[in-house]
C-alpha cells in the first residue's frame, strides 16, 4: 500500500504561505497531477512528500506511515525534475546505477537492474553514452529510469516535460503514461499545463496560492468546476454573469448587457449566478437568424484542426465559439448566430 496523505499541511516561508492547509489522499497506483500557476506551491508540495522540506504544521503519511519527521534518505521516493539533472561526467548506465550504489546494492544486481530500467524507457542500447550525446527527450527518459530503478514507493515528477519541445513532449508524455501503468506506481506529477494534467491523470489537484481549489477526475474538474478559477485554469470559458430567471420550464441568465442567455434548469432558484459555457459547446450558424443569439465575428483564429471565433453580440457582450474543422473559416465582420444546448451551461454561485 503506497498511498500519500496530507492532513491539514501548511508550509510557510516567512509571510509566504507556500502551502496553506492542504488535505488530500492519493490512492495506491493512482496518477495524480498537481496543477496550478507558477508560485502556487506545487514544487513545495513535492518537496514535502520527498522530505526535502518539512511542513510548518500538519502531518504527511506515505503508505499509512507518518513520515512527517522522517529524513529524505529514509523515504523511498523517486524524483524527476524539469531539468534533467543527470551527472554530465557519468555514462547513462552509471547515472541510472547511482541510486543503487548509494543503497549499496550488489554489483551483479546493479547491472541487471540498470539494464531492466533502461529497457523500460527503451534506451537499452544507450548505456555507454554520456548525457550530452542524447536528445532532451532521451535525457529525460534516463532521469525517469534513474527515478524508478530502486523501486520507489512513490514517483514524483516536477514539470518533467517543461524543457522539451512540443513533439518530444508528446513522446515523453506517452512514455511516462505507459511506464506508470505498467509499474502501477503511485505517482504525483506537477504541471502548469492543463492539457498535460487532463490527458495524463486519474485525478487532478488544482492549486492556487497554496490552497486546494478542487480534487477531481479530469472530466469532472473540466465540466463541473467548483469555482471560476478552476473553470478558467482548465480551459477557455465563457463566463455568463448575471441573474438567473426561470421562465416556465426554461431558465435564462440575464446579463448586465441585457442579453438573456439560455441555461439548463437549475437546482438553485433565482439569484446571482455565473454560468460557465465552454467555447466548444457553442455552435455557429452562418448568416444569422435561427440561433439563440446573433452577433458579428470580431476575430477568428485558425488552429489547423479548428477555428476559434470571438463573436460580439448586438448588445456588445462577447462570446467565444471554438468550432472543429477549418475548411470554411468565416471572415471577420460576418453576421452569425450562436447556439448551444442550454444544459451545457454549468452554474456557479454569483460572486456578488
Ligand atoms: P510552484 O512550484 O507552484 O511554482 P513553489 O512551490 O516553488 O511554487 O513556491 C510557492 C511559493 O513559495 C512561492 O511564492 C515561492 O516564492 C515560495 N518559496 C518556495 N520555496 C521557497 C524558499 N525556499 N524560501 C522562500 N520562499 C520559497
Ligand atoms: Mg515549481
Amino acid at each position: 500500500m503506497t498511498t500519500v496523505e496530507f492532513a491539514d499541511v501548511s508550509k510557510h516561508y516567512g509571510d509566504v504561505r507556500a502551502v496553506d492547509g492542504v488535505s488530500l489522499r492519493v490512492e495506491t497506483g493512482e496518477f495524480a497531477t498537481i496543477l496550478g500557476p507558477s508560485g502556487s506551491g506545487k514544487t513545495t508540495m513535492l518537496s514535502l512528500i520527498a522530505g526535502i522540506a518539512g511542513p510548518t504544521s500538519g502531518a504527511i503519511k506515505i503508505g499509512g506511515r507518518d513520515v512527517t519527521n522522517l529524513k529524505a534518505a529514509d523515504r523511498n521516493v523517486g524524483l524527476v525534475f524539469q531539468s534533467y539533472a543527470l551527472f554530465p561526467h557519468m555514462t547513462v548506465a552509471d547515472n541510472v546505477a547511482f541510486p543503487l550504489r548509494v543503497r549499496r546494492v550488489a554489483k551483479l544486481e546493479i547491472a541487471a537492474r540498470v539494464k531492466e530500467a533502461l529497457a523500460l524507457v527503451r534506451l537499452e542500447d544507450y548505456g555507454q553514452r554520456k548525457p550530452s550525446q542524447l536528445s532532451g527527450g532521451q535525457q529525460q527518459r534516463v532521469a525517469l529510469a534513474r527515478a524508478i530503478v530502486f523501486k520507489p514507493d512513490i514517483l514524483l515528477l516536477d514539470e518533467p516535460l517543461a524543457a522539451l519541445d512540443r513533439k518530444l513532449r508528446e513522446d515523453v508524455r506517452a512514455e511516462i503514461h505507459s511506464l506508470q501503468r505498467r509499474l502501477g506506481i503511485t505517482t504525483l506529477m506537477v504541471t502548469h499545463d492543463q492539457d498535460e494534467a487532463l490527458s495524463l491523470s486519474d485525478r487532478i489537484v488544482v492549486l492556487d496560492q497554496g490552497r486546494v481549489q478542487q480534487i477531481d477526475t479530469p472530466f469532472t474538474a473540466y465540466h463541473q468546476p467548483r469555482n471560476r478559477f478552476v473553470a478558467g485554469f482548465l480551459g477557455l470559458a465563457n463566463f455568463l454573469e448575471g441573474e438567473l430567471e426561470t421562465q416556465g420550464s426554461t431558465a435564462v441568465i440575464r446579463l448586465k448587457s441585457g442579453d438573456a442567455l439560455a441555461c439548463g434548469p437549475s437546482r438553485s432558484t433565482a439569484g446571482a449566478v455565473c454560468g460557465v459555457l465552454r467555447p466548444e459547446d457553442v455552435g455557429i450558424v452562418n448568416g444569422g437568424g435561427g440561433g439563440l443569439v446573433s452577433g458579428k465575428v470580431r476575430e477568428s483564429v485558425f488552429f489547423g484542426e479548428s477555428v476559434r471565433y470571438a463573436v460580439t453580440l448586438d448588445s456588445g457582450f462577447e462570446l467565444i465559439a471554438h468550432v472543429p474543422g477549418s475548411r470554411s473559416k468565416l471572415p471577420e465582420g460576418a453576421h452569425v448566430a450562436l447556439e448551444w444546448e442550454p444544459d451545457r451551461v454549468w452554474l456557479l454561485p454569483g460572486e456578488a
